[in-house]
């Protein structure tokens, strides 16, 4: 498979909210903004994403060079869903980099040589690259760490913008699975005080990041309604990673915002 033409120009980075893995069947505004998200972004060389579905002790990093398909959800959706294959390549040169990058800033981190790509990152790109011709490296979240953390991980490979690398974080803006199913199963829509909560952590986050520098780190201490939205943090730590991806001197924005039902918010930054 030929590799297309990359563009030198620094990439952004970004946190998308992956949703379930009929994001890609089901017809959605989010859907329909991914299928045009790359079409405003530089063409990259290579992809590092890390999924909330990617959790280790400490920070893994795959050197794989034919990433398989992980079908990580349960027989609740459709049959197409678990025959879907995205066959983009991985990159150990890029991954051997990236360990050596996480190692100098003493991270820690691990490889692992066999990986496949979990729904958090197969449905992102397939959406924003149908073709597959883009190689991935995927790194992973450890959930027992904390925002600080996952930010220095994304700092460390900032470097990697100037390179042609597009790094992205994969998670959800807001991830309360009891209430969406609850929801889903009863037909009826979480009451409106809920979704008040939903839209007052939101707000929050775009505030925060559109203000600039790392208060959104402080997310747990000032954020409204973390309970509400994240039972437990992994999925919100991707946002983090894209953040510090960025640099300090980056500018952050909400470039996509949309709903499914009253309490699943399909948010997506970009950070310059
Ligand atoms: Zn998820």
């Amino acid at each position: 498979m030929s590799q297309p033409e990359f563009d030198a120009s620094q990439l952004p980075t970004l946190f998308l909210s992956h949703g379930g893995p009929n994001v890609v069947t089901d017809e959605s505004p989010a859907r329909r903004f991914y299928e045009t998200l790359a079409a405003d972004l530089p063409t990259p060389k290579a992809v590092v994403i890390m999924s909330a579905h990617f959790e280790t002790d400490g920070v893994a990093v795959v050197t794989d060079p034919t990433p398989e398909m992980i079908y990580d959800f349960g027989g609740g959706f459709a049959s197409e869903l678990f025959e879907m294959v995205y066959p983009a390549p991985g990159e150990p040169d890029l991954a051997e980099r990236i360990f050596s990058m996480l190692s100098d800033k003493a991270l820690s981190p691990s490889r692992m040589p066999h990986r496949g790509y979990d729904h958090g990152a197969w449905t992102m790109m397939r959406l924003l690259y149908p073709d597959a011709d883009i190689p991935i490296v995927q790194v992973s979240i450890d959930p027992s760490r904390d925002a600080a953390w996952h930010h220095r991980i994304g700092e460390a490979l900032a470097p990697l913008r100037d390179e042609g690398v597009l790094l992205i974080g994969s998670g959800h803006i807001t991830h309360n699975l009891r209430a969406v199913f609850t929801e889903m199963s009863s037909g009826k829509p979480v009451p409106q005080s809920f979704t008040a909560r939903v839209d007052a952590f939101t707000d929050w986050f775009e505030e925060a990041i559109e203000k600039g520098g790392t208060r959104l780190l402080a997310w747990k201490q000032e954020a409204p309604f973390v309970a509400d939205n994240h039972p437990t943090d992994e999925h919100l730590m991707p946002i983090f990673f894209a953040h510090g991806a960025a640099g300090p001197q980056a500018t952050g924005r909400r470039i996509h915002h949309s709903r499914v039902g009253g309490a699943l918010t399909f948010d997506v930054y970009r950070f310059d």
